[in-house]
């Protein structure tokens, strides 16, 4: 009996975008990508059934103006890089061009999906859905589909052009609603726990957790939260659509970015460091993690804080699966 060698997909649905161009199109979503709806066929509709606005999906593509000729590529459409084996690449020219792109679902009508950042061009075929991307390996950043070797100027090209990172990913995070969405490339320098009275209010927590982010690896990959200055040397950030508590940022820290523990996606890979301004804890409040604690963020305690944590962190922090 002769080996089924060819199999046929169907397409499920269509992008519609205002992307209708290849050179209009970012290489990665989180370039600038704009948001998209996915039309899906009416009668499979019913399979939407499950997911929800603010959830990350895995939508896989047909890239429908992709050469399948091609075995040969110049990596990003850099023309001056040397050429490379379309399988060594993330080109969407190749003998099967598959689309995987990480997106997060805004809004839900019906059969359609309101999603964003989604570099995919208008017209161009679903064949997949899948609930969960963060953890899922093989479904790391969508595929390039800009192969007409521009250069995209935005800063998150510039960090990661020529980097493993390009593909993966480390941290995410962003507000309820999904308007806000950032990515971090490295590790947390610093976790702590904020008790001041400050964090309560700006939250509505009993107390706010921050992750402390090299400012090098960070990028907001859609929209960027509005700021309110909360006294001389710092500003709170929040989502202007939702109210979601995203950021602070303190001029002495200009070497970091600060987001909300809670913001993250995935929190639980972080671990903490230590409790800062406890002089101002609520007493109910009785966490027993044996962690460094600090009556308030003074000049000597933050040294001391900075000090501590780098050690405790190295000491402590778990194998989270860095990319
Ligand atoms: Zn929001
Ligand atoms: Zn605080």
């Amino acid at each position: 009996m002769a080996e089924i060698t060819t199999y046929s997909l169907h397409r499920i649905g269509v992008v519609r975008s205002k992307l209708k161009t290849r050179d209009e199109a970012p290489r990665q979503g989180w370039e600038g990508a704009p948001e998209a709806w996915l039309e899906l066929n009416e009668v499979l509709a019913e399979g939407l059934q499950g997911l929800n606005a603010g959830q990350e999906i895995v939508l896989m593509t047909w890239l429908h103006q992709a050469r399948r000729d091609l075995l040969k590529v110049h990596p990003r459409g850099d023309q001056n890089a040397p050429l490379a084996g379309v399988f060594a690449t993330r080109s969407p020219d190749r003998p099967n061009p598959l689309g995987l792109h990480r997106v997060r679902i805004l809004e839900i009508a019906g059969n359609r999906l309101r999603v964003g950042p989604l570099e995919a061009l208008d017209g161009t075929p679903i064949v997949d859905i899948e609930a969960g991307a963060s953890g899922v390996s093989r479904c790391l950043d969508a595929r390039a589909f800009n192969s007409t070797g521009r250069r995209s100027r935005s800063r998150a090209s510039r960090l990661h052009r020529g980097t493993t990172m390009d593909r993966e990913v480390a941290f995410e995070g962003g507000c309820l609603c999904g308007a806000v969405r950032y990515r971090a490339t490295a590790a947390p320098v610093r976790c702590v726990i904020c008790h001041c009275s400050m964090c309560r209010k700006h939250s509505g927590a009993p107390a706010l957790a921050f992750a402390h982010f090299p400012v090098e690896s960070f990028t907001w990959v859609n929209g960027e939260p509005r700021r309110y200055r909360s006294s001389t040397y710092a500003e709170r950030g929040f989502c202007s659509k939702c109210g979601s508590t995203l950021t602070m940022h303190e001029e002495i820290l200009g070497d970091r970015v600060l987001v909300t523990v809670g913001s993250l996606d995935e929190p639980q890979r972080v671990r903490l460091d230590d409790h800062v301004w406890t002089k101002d804890q609520i007493p109910w409040i009785d966490i027993n993690d044996q962690l460094p604690r600090f009556q308030q963020n003074s000049r000597r305690g933050r040294s001391m804080v900075t000090r501590l944590s780098s050690r405790a962190s190295f000491l402590r922090r778990p194998p989270f699966p860095r990319p």
